[in-house]
């Protein structure tokens, strides 16, 4: 199995290397990423600039790994179309400092970066954790992994998109796994106002809404201290994504506390 890896938060993120690491275990990993910070930069792909790609000595040894200058979904798609040469089973984003839930999927750069997997024909995962600077990352990891066997095995269909988030919390800590489809309010959005001696200036601050009351959502299952896994798709009419199987979650959940 060979994994393309990359992420939003750029190629040196903590994130980035502890996934792998652990996906390194079980396949062929390459990573492209972007050489900086990229977070809520969503589907964006550059059109109008050159984009320079430099092979860079990996963190993890003998992982085949490019810094690219540009966006998360510019890494994915020069990765797909010219980079690795040979077959791509499977694309994986994160893991993102910070969770991505509900409609913030819509700006997520960790989860425009699996679009272009999906939008390729490949399963493609995005996967966050509840935190900057996460003790925790190490479950997603394993997660993550457990996944990308499911998907090597077929035990998933291959023609999945999920969107998975993590709680903060060590792995006993965790209440359990659900299957969620995206909250339609995740945050709500303000406007501060300043001025820097010459001008004013405004920046936008997100603030993530607290205390989901609907149980299906991904919202509620984080806040509840649950792994949520959100199954996303393209269809803009609402054709349903492919059903997940049953007992998934539990059987993540036994897999991950082994
Ligand atoms: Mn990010």
């Amino acid at each position: 199995m060979r994994i393309l890896v990359t992420n939003d938060d750029g190629i040196f993120a903590q994130g980035l290397w502890r996934l792998v690491k652990e996906l390194n275990n079980i396949a062929r990993v390459v990573v492209v990423a972007p050489d900086r910070e990229q977070s809520a930069i969503g589907t964006a792909v550059t059109l109008h600039q050159p984009l320079r790609v430099q092979k860079v000595r990996p963190m993890v040894p003998e992982v085949d790994t490019y810094s690219v200058v540009g966006t998360p979904s510019d890494s994915v798609i020069l990765a797909l179309e010219k980079l690795v040469k040979n077959r791509v089973d499977l694309v994986v984003s994160g893991i993102n400092e910070g969770l991505n839930l509900g409609e913030d999927v819509l700006i997520s750069g960790t989860v425009g970066a699996a679009l272009q997997g999906y939008l390729r024909g490949l399963p493609a995962l995005a996967i966050s954790v509840d935190a900057v600077n996460s003790l925790h990352l190490d479950n997603a990891a394993k997660l993550a992994t457990l996944l990308a066997k499911k998907i090597d095995s077929n035990t998933l269909p291959t023609n999945i998109f999920l969107n998975v988030n993590l709680p903060d919390l060590p792995l006993p800590k965790i209440k359990g796994a659900k299957i969620t489809r995206l909250a339609s309010k995740s945050h709500t959005d303000t406007v501060e106002e300043g001025h820097d001696g010459k001008r004013k200036y405004y920046w936008l601050v997100r603030q993530q809404v607290n205390k989901a009351t609907d149980e299906a959502t991904d919202t509620w299952a984080i806040e509840q201290g649950n792994i949520s896994i959100t199954p996303l798709h393209t269809d803009l009419l609402g054709k349903p994504s492919p059903p997940l199987p049953d007992g998934l979650c539990s059987e993540l959940l036994r897999e991950l506390k082994q």
